[in-house]
């Protein structure tokens, strides 16, 4: 997704992939192991910039390509703080941004501690690696996490899971923002955005009802950026509490899926934003192009499911639909596409794009 904005703007794109291929290999230059510091300073020498599609590449790999004098954004001390979700709790409160209550323990009797004080109902989260849910756990007893302290316990003494209070949420929201080095920064509108286990399964640009919510949440998301210098997009993860505050559930440090409906939904998306940042061109507008846009994504069935056979079924009869498919295997409850719809309406553009997206339904 960020090969068309690359050609428009005129940058020539590079990706290290992981295999090949991957759907980012249609810009592959290089395979190999980004965990791998000789790998990746090869692949970085002769590139203006690098940044990222994911938040994994270790800290001893980023430092070691800053001091090859390796421009890199966002930079190592951002990346840090998405990174690892003690970490981000640990900053969040530091830069006084509103978190769930939360705690790091290290064994069942310290989940006890937790769970006696907040009701008997926890969130427990193993602080790298996680993703679409998986790391999140519902715990209502001090021992059903018993196996992932056993896990964290590997990486030595003082490792740690995450916990935090099981927030009762009236909805979860997102706000993305774009910042360039230069500290120019950009907020899209706040967004919808509808979990399914764990997963996102749908966005709405904006997020209705949100007027009162719409400008704290923006500066919310532009105090986290400016604090933690972040550089291309920042999308940070909200929970709308039933009284009306907000609490930062997660940051992410790149394009991400509550953003795709720019693509087709705002005059700049966030992966030509991205692009523009980590390269410290302007930023473009961030304005919505249409009232309303509703994003779907597609999860993948079991393998070698409908998909192909209904894709020109599906294009016939929604010509307004704008459809991605990412060239991804498809694998059960796995992100192998989305489709976006625009209207005038909220209730009517989510039920094109949710019948649009239900074309590809196993
Ligand atoms: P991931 O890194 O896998 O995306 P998240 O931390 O974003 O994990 O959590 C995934 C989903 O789990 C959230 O979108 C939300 O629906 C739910 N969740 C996470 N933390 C909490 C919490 N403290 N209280 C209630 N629900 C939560």
């Amino acid at each position: 997704m960020m090969i068309p904005p690359a050609v428009g703007l005129g940058l020539e794109l590079r990706v290290l992939a992981e295999e090949p291929g991957m759907s980012a290999a249609l810009a592959a230059t290089q395979v190999g192991d980004y965990r791998d510091a000789a790998t990746v300073l090869d692949f970085a020498r002769g590139v203006d910039v690098v940044t990222f599609d994911h938040e994994h590449v270790p800290q001893a790999v980023l430092r070691e390509l800053v001091e090859a004098g390796v421009r890199v954004h966002p930079g190592p001390g951002a990346l840090a703080v998405a990174q690892d979700k003690i970490t981000m709790r640990e900053r969040l409160a530091e830069l006084g941004a509103p978190v769930p209550a939360w705690a790091r323990v290290r064994d069942a009797a310290e989940l006890a501690d937790f769970l006696e004080a907040h009701g008997g109902a926890a969130v427990v989260k193993t602080p790298r690696g996680g993703y679409d849910g998986k790391g999140v756990r519902v715990v209502r007893a001090a021992d059903q996490a018993d196996d992932w302290f056993l896990a964290v316990a590997e990486h030595g003494a003082d490792a740690a899971l995450l916990v935090e209070e099981l927030v009762d949420f009236r909805r979860e929201l997102a706000q993305s923002v774009a910042r360039r080095p230069s500290g120019e920064l950009r907020a899209w509108p706040l967004v919808e955005t509808v979990q399914r286990d764990g997963v996102c399964a749908e966005v709405t640009a904006p997020a209705p009802d949100s007027e009162a919510l719409a400008g704290p949440a923006a500066e919310l998301a532009a105090s986290i950026a400016n604090g933690l210098e972040v550089t291309g997009v920042l999308a940070v993860e909200l929970f709308e509490t039933r009284d009306g505050r907000l609490l930062v559930n997660e940051l992410a440090m790149r394009p991400h899926n509550t953003g795709h409906w720019t693509i087709d939904g705002a005059v700049t998306s966030q992966f030509e934003q991205h692009l523009r940042a980590v390269a410290d061109l302007p930023l473009g507008d961030p304005a919505p192009t249409a009232p309303w846009s509703v994003m779907v994504n597609v999860l993948g069935g079991p393998a070698d499911g409908p998909m192909p056979i209904r894709y020109p079924e599906a294009l016939a009869a929604r010509p307004e639909t704008r459809f991605h498919f990412y060239g991804k295997a498809s694998r059960p409850g796995r992100k192998v596409g989305h489709v976006t719809t625009t209207g005038g309406e909220p209730g009517e553009t989510l039920a094109r794009a949710r019948a649009a997206a239900g074309f590809f339904e196993g």
